[in-house]
């Protein structure tokens, strides 16, 4: 790397730097746009003759203070500018390293260090990924952490934050220098077909991070540990049994070290398969929201969303590897003497082949939205059957509305969401409960129940919580 654009890269470090010692405070206090905890099940949404779906969904929703949902709705749609912007400083930052040369440079150094052409291809890896997220730093301390803490969603200070940008800059050497390896590999040994190989390889290669990532990549950044609550910890393994999943262990992880953000996954194949739950939907979340998040993350072990999910994505980089095949050759025909890149094969050609990516990326965006999407929905579908917690959801859906707008346009939904918004859940939610209103509010009919003795029990209890009264 020359030694100019060091001075540079290390100014604009030290530039945000200063930024950050110069901000005097933050602007929210961790937790601050917290939507209320309990939420109470409106009138409106309590069992009854005249139970409508759309006023259940309309009183969850007046439960909201407008000052929040004015709150997080400033905070998503600012996350659609920033798909744009993400973009464009990217695009920038491709363009800088090709037109001035440092691509190049990067190339003929590395060629210096070693002619081992595998050791070559990281040794060029490794300067581009530090370089790129030197240069990348200014918006990425915007992103993930001013912007992050302005909203009250996140709980770390600066030092932890950037110890967490590090480790994800090591995750980030290794595994794509790996990857990298891997696909020049390729495209200098099947020069006609690297890209169906490539796309295979790349697939591969991401099904084996999945495979690790719980054992080794998560611990990197919180604690993981297993939950031995029997209150908590019974229902999930008895949901889990419920709907054939081998689950034996309940785990749960210290979000709340980074983030105010509510989550669970169900993770894994076979024998890593594990169910995760984090700490602040545990500290948070009543049992009934936290078994219907259960009951969705079990709908998409059970509906094999991670088959199809690996099956899409083989499609769609068959796809981008054909773009690239295309876009490469056609770019440097044009620019390759300006660049003093010439060769897919040569390692130069690497930032010219991510920014093809990202460009390929922004434009897909509506459609992997809708894949992820859908699959939300049937997830959302498969949880109410299974945990019957329609008002557990709908709490679930507003502790979401913290950081996702609730109620959107359709056209805005179907380009910028993946999941469902929280309006549709609550809906779904609701008419699920208006279809199966009697679980709510009589005991189950049909089958002859058998008194026990006493004459006192004579009624059988109801098949489900009466999540109403709590
Ligand atoms: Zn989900």
């Amino acid at each position: 790397m020359p030694s100019r654009t060091l001075a540079i890269t290390f100014g604009c470090l030290l530039f945000f730097c200063a930024a950050f010692l110069a901000t005097p405070a933050l602007a929210q206090p961790p937790g601050a746009n917290e939507m209320p905890s309990v939420i109470q099940v409106p009138a409106e949404a309590q069992p009854s003759a005249h139970f409508d779906a759309t006023a259940a969904t309309n009183a969850y929703l007046a439960q909201i203070p407008a000052d929040k949902t004015a709150r997080s709705n400033t905070y998503f749609e600012g996350g659609y500018w920033l798909i744009l912007w993400d973009f464009l400083y990217g695009v920038v930052i491709a363009l800088i390293l090709l037109n001035l040369r440092w691509s190049a440079r990067m190339r003929d150094l590395a060629e210096r260090v070693t002619r081992f052409k595998p050791v070559h291809t990281f040794v060029y890896w490794l300067q581009y990924i530090i370089l790129t997220s030197i240069l990348g730093f200014p918006l990425t301390v915007y992103e993930g952490y001013f912007r992050e803490h302005k909203y009250g969603l996140a709980t770390q200070t600066f030092g932890p934050w950037m110890g967490d940008q590090l480790k994800n800059l090591g995750v980030g050497v290794v595994l794509g220098g790996l990857l990298i390896m891997i696909l020049v590999g390729i495209v200098r040994r099947l020069p006609r077909t690297w890209w169906i190989w490539g796309a295979v390889a790349t697939n591969i290669f991401l099904v084996f991070v999945v495979l690790i990532s719980p054992v080794y990549i998560f611990p990197l950044f919180n604690k993981i540990t297993r939950l031995n609550d029997p209150k908590i910890v019974d229902p999930i393994l008895s949901l889990a049994r419920a709907n054939g999943i081998p689950a034996r262990d309940v785990f749960t992880m210290d979000a709340s070290r980074q983030s105010t953000r509510m989550s669970a996954n169900v993770s894994g194949f076979a024998s890593t398969m594990r169910i995760t739950l984090n700490d602040n939907l545990l500290r948070r979340g009543s049992p009934e929201e936290i078994q219907a998040v259960m009951g969705h993350e079990m709908g998409h072990y059970v509906l094999n969303h991670i088959y199809k999910g690996i099956m899409f994505n083989l499609i769609e980089t068959v796809l981008l590897f054909a773009f690239l095949r295309w876009g490469v050759a056609w770019s440097l025909q044009r620019w390759g003497d300006k660049w003093g890149v010439h060769e897919i094969t040569d390692v130069g050609v690497i930032p010219l082949v991510l920014l093809l990516v990202s460009i390929f990326g922004f434009i897909s965006t509506p459609i992997d939205n809708t894949l992820t999407r859908t699959q939300e929905y049937e997830a959302d579908m498969y949880g109410l059957n299974t945990s019957r917690q329609p008002d557990g959801f709908a709490q679930g859906a507003i502790h979401l509305g913290e950081y996702r707008k609730m109620n959107p346009g359709p056209i805005e939904e179907w380009i910028f969401y993946d999941h469902p918004s929280g309006r549709n859940r609550i809906y779904a939610s609701m008419r699920w409960k208006a279809e199966n209103l009697k679980l709510f509010t009589a005991p189950p009919s049909g089958l002859v129940q058998v008194p026990v003795q006493s004459t006192e029990s004579a009624a059988p209890a109801p098949p489900v919580v009466d999540v109403e009264k709590k």
